[in-house]
């Protein structure tokens, strides 16, 4: 498969699986397969809960805000990821994460921010960081292992200061780099987990198992571990992008953030073109706080090409 085919489909998959999740956060197990019995019948980008249909949250209002970022940098420049995020958190966006809002209306420089509220609150494992990733993990996939894991940590800890996240955030930037060179991701899980930090490798190594069900997940979704083990169980239980999309909202809980996570994994394996056309259709991108902006699928798709044919630079 072509890599702008896979580069789109984890861009491009990662916003619908956050748009289709939306209306069902906080909703039980199996809502979504409740109200949409069957795959393929349409109508499932219904909108609701304050979203419209095809609204994307800030799960992909985020990760665009890192891809323009790195492209107008030439690179990765942490302050002015950062300084977008607060631009953008300060203009009120429908939604942000407790401990992201947190951070980024604290006052702290960039460089402290999140510490120090990890400092403070010992609570920073949340799945904010792994939520918005999909941007940063094409365009630092050509870059080689070692630079996307490295990349993915440095972006993690702008919000989160627990290290839990920033791992969780590189094992899915990895999946995506192995994605993309046409090795099936999963079978790569045990190599991915020994360059994990020795003191988080025990919790992804049971999440990330091949028997682990989200069902067994000891703490709500929201949090970083379950939801990457439950995006990675969506994509290895199921044979394509929709029903990986489905497995995923189906399970309930933070199902915007958990369907982003499995849409760009499933969108990178799968490729844009096993994407449902009545999901990218409608599929828009505002961006509080940046004049008004909002992204159709056109703009992700540019967005895309861009992350892949620019040379990544740290
Ligand atoms: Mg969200």
């Amino acid at each position: 498969m072509k890599r702008i085919q896979r580069a789109a489909g984890a861009v491009v998959g990662s916003a619908v699986g956050d748009a289709l999740g939306a209306p069902f956060e906080f909703g039980p197990p199996g809502a979504f397969s409740a109200r949409f019995p069957a795959p393929g019948a349409g109508g499932e980008m219904c909108g609701g809960g304050g979203w419209d249909p095809g609204e994307a949250t800030d799960d992909t209002q985020m990760a665009v805000l890192v891809a323009e970022s790195l492209l107008e940098r030439d690179g990765l420049d942490l302050p002015d990821i950062f300084a977008r995020f607060q631009r953008w958190a300060a203009s009120e966006p429908k939604d942000i994460g407790l401990q992201t809002e947190d951070v980024l209306t604290n006052g702290m420089p960039w460089d402290l921010a999140a510490a120090l509220h990890f400092q403070v609150s010992q609570r920073a494992a949340g799945n904010g960081s792994l939520m918005r990733a999909s941007a940063s993990a094409v365009y630092f996939a050509a870059a080689g292992r070692e630079t996307t894991m490295d990349a993915a940590r440095r972006i993690a800890a702008l919000t989160h200061g627990d290290r839990a996240a920033w791992e969780g955030t590189a094992i899915f930037h990895e999946l995506i780099r192995l994605t993309f060179k046409d090795t099936a991701p999963l079978t790569a899980l045990p190599d991915i987990l020994a360059l994990v930090h020795p003191g988080h490798r025990g919790r992804y190594a049971t999440v990330l198992a091949p028997d682990w069900h989200p069902d067994q997940a000891t703490e709500f979704n929201g949090a970083v571990w379950p939801c990457l083990g439950s995006a990675v169980w969506a994509l290895r239980t199921t044979a394509s992008f929709e029903d990986a999309i489905r497995a995923a909202i189906d399970l309930g809980g933070d199902t915007d953030t958990v369907a982003a996570v499995t849409g760009g994994l499933a969108g990178a394996y799968y490729g844009l073109d096993a994407i449902p056309a009545r999901w990218t259709k409608p599929l828009h991108v505002p961006l509080p706080g940046f004049d008004g902006r909002v992204l159709h699928l056109a703009d992700l798709l540019h967005l895309a090409h861009r992350l892949t044919t620019t040379p990544a630079m740290c």
